[in-house]
């Protein structure tokens, strides 16, 4: 990369490529924190290395803390980003393995965006290293823009690099629609103890293929047989996202589907409560979710709520830049 080619180019000892990442990967906010570097060396690499592969567009903090960027990539792609504090000191960030989706699914605010491309390891990198520039970070999630398993190679360069931004990969979380293919690579080939979770929201194909066209693709009952593997394999339960939509997916029959679907053992359930984005589905109110909660526990499914961050800034999941980006 070019790092290391200008650091070749000036004639620099080897251990300086070494030096400089381990700053960057400790959140320094600009060459000059680097105080091991002989300055005339950081001016130089200034000059001609640019600091991150991302400029910011906007930013805004929502009275829950979550802090949520937009960025635009060199050659102008969106790329949005949430850091989301918690009170236990819980701090999780939702990056974006691609600007835009491919995919189309119905209720997503991405999905009605035009696709730009795959985002590099250092795009997805330097959605991190933003948020660790401000604090210490902990928790990552693959929920942002883009289906993290259509890029898994750039995906999984970005997670090896994690660790030293202060995520261990058990903290690491690649949402997906259970794209087969790199699932099936993702189960046989990556060792390292990244989480899994799977966007189900449907108990049956029928159902999932109007919330979902990539189902007709990489149907409902092959993922979960693909997510059976992977417990046996790992020994790891697999997380289901379930967006609740009003009326649509949220009745109790449906609850006992999925419990049928599931079975007791392997998964661990998260209802996740929509957020409108202008479409044609409507989130269910609380006690929808609690009664359906309420339905997979009685069937033996463990099952959580999921806590609805940022909503004032247009933060939440789903929601990322579509809004500052016109629609395809
Ligand atoms: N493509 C991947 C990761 C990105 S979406 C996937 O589908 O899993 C991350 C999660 O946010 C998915 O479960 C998705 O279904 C959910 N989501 C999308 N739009 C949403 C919205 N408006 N409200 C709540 N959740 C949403």
């Amino acid at each position: 990369m070019l790092l290391d080619a200008t650091l070749a180019d000036l004639g620099e000892p080897k251990f300086r490529a070494g030096q400089v990442r381990e700053w960057l990967l400790r959140g320094v906010r600009g060459y000059d924190g680097m105080t091991n570097i002989p300055s005339p060396l950081r001016a130089e690499l200034a000059a001609r290395v640019p600091f991150t592969t991302l400029e910011l567009v906007t930013e805004a903090t929502a009275q829950d803390g979550t802090v949520k960027a937009l960025f635009r990539t060199t050659d102008g792609h969106a790329v949005e980003s949430v850091l989301m504090r918690y009170k236990d000191g819980r701090r999780s960030i939702c990056v974006s393995s691609q600007s835009g989706c491919p995919l189309t699914c119905t209720f997503c605010a991405t999905g009605q965006m035009k696709f730009g491309r795959n985002l590099t390891p250092f795009e997805i990198l330097d959605q991190a290293l933003h948020f660790r520039r401000k604090e210490e970070i902990n928790h990552c999630v693959f929920m942002g823009m883009g289906e993290p398993l259509i890029n898994f190679d750039n995906v999984m360069a970005s997670i090896a690099y994690l660790p030293e931004v202060g995520i261990t990969h058990r903290r690491t979380t690649i949402s997906t629609v259970g794209w087969l293919p790199n699932l099936k690579r993702f189960i046989d080939e990556v060792e390292i103890p990244v989480r899994l979770a799977i966007s189900v929201h449907a108990p049956d194909a029928e159902l999932r293929q109007k919330l979902m066209p990539i189902n007709e693709r990489y149907p409902l009952s092959e993922v979960i047989a693909e997510c059976r593997r992977y417990v046996a394999v790992r020994r790891q339960k697999v997380f289901i996202e379930y967006v609740m939509l009003s009326g649509v997916n949220d009745r109790p029959d449906q609850a006992q589907a999925l419990v049928k679907l599931l079975g007791r053992t392997d998964f661990k359930v998260n209802l996740i409560p929509y957020n409108p984005t202008g479409g044609i589905y409507d989130g269910s109110s609380r006690e929808r979710i609690e009664a359906f909660q309420n339905e997979l526990t009685k069937g033996g499914v463990p099952a959580t709520t999921r806590l609805t961050r940022g909503r004032d800034i247009q933060a939440a999941c789903g929601q990322l830049a579509a809004e500052r980006t016109p629609a395809a």
